[in-house]
């Protein structure tokens, strides 16, 4: 989230911490052999909240659970809709965006009035420090398992971490994923960013975790990045193409 506001035109993302933040911090590695180091700077961090009375200049309230899966059909994160929803006609946007909207559209070969369900892709890439947690590979896991990659995708894990990597390969993850035809990769940046090997090719499009999509961004200037949630990059891999991940069936894991 404090990544993604830079999008939005902000300089800085900030949570407030609260009791969820610190149960999370307290259960990590570090504070767990460091337990005197959480209860020093719990008092810091509690100093630099927000105020309860703070005013603001704006603000919006967004309840996700009524969010349908948001994907992305231009070259910037914020060129998103929901999953069920046409794509803007340029003319139909702020005027300092109509410009680089059409250029989106003809980069990424779509049409205005379309939606993204459909939009076939050549690459499945489930991975970034964002998007590739243990409760997302998790997720993805119950959309992938039992199923297959489609013939024409190639498909790859990248945990977000080496912590999350092992915790997800003793669990049982990895199976599940190398099962389906995944490869199961080193933790690392990859394909967010077209780290060594893992580049898109010609014009290849990339149903994507990552949390970037600027032309060139995963390695080849002609590539085509749908930024999507964890689970629609694995509803994409299954399917092919861009699809809404609540028509598949979950499978619990074991
Ligand atoms: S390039 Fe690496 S560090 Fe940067 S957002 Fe992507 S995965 Fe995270």
């Amino acid at each position: 989230f404090c990544n993604m506001s830079i999008e939005g035109g902000a300089r800085a993302g900030y949570v407030n911490p609260d009791e969820t933040t610190y149960e999370w911090l307290e259960g990590t590695d570090y504070f767990q052999e460091h337990p005197e180091k959480f209860e020093e700077l719990k008092p810091y961090w509690e100093s630099i909240r927000s105020d309860d009375d703070a005013e603001y200049d704006d603000v919006v309230e967004i309840d996700a659970s009524e969010l349908d899966p948001v994907v992305t059909w231009g070259t910037t994160p914020g060129q998103g809709i929901g999953i069920d929803d046409p794509i803007p006609e340029p003319e139909s946007l702020a005027d300092d965006k109509v410009d680089t909207a059409r250029r989106a559209q003809e980069h990424m070969r779509v049409e205005p009035g379309e939606t993204m369900e459909g939009y076939d892709i050549d690459v499945a890439f489930l991975g970034s420090c964002t998007n590739a947690r243990l409760p997302d590979l998790r997720r993805a896991a119950r959309i992938v398992k039992g199923r297959e990659v489609a013939d024409d995708v190639r498909a790859f894990v990248v945990p977000g971490s080496q912590r999350v990597q092992r915790a997800a390969e003793e669990e049982g993850l990895k199976d599940i994923f190398e099962e389906a035809g995944f490869e199961w990769r080193n933790a690392g940046c990859s394909m967010c960013l077209g780290m060594n090997e893992d580049q898109l090719e010609g014009d290849e499009a990339c149903a994507s975790s990552s949390n970037r999509n600027f032309v060139g961004r995963q390695g080849s200037k002609d590539g085509r990045t749908v930024l999507m949630n964890p689970r629609m990059v694995a509803a994409a891999a299954i399917t092919g193409e861009v699809s809404d991940v609540r028509d598949l069936e979950e499978v619990a894991l074991a």
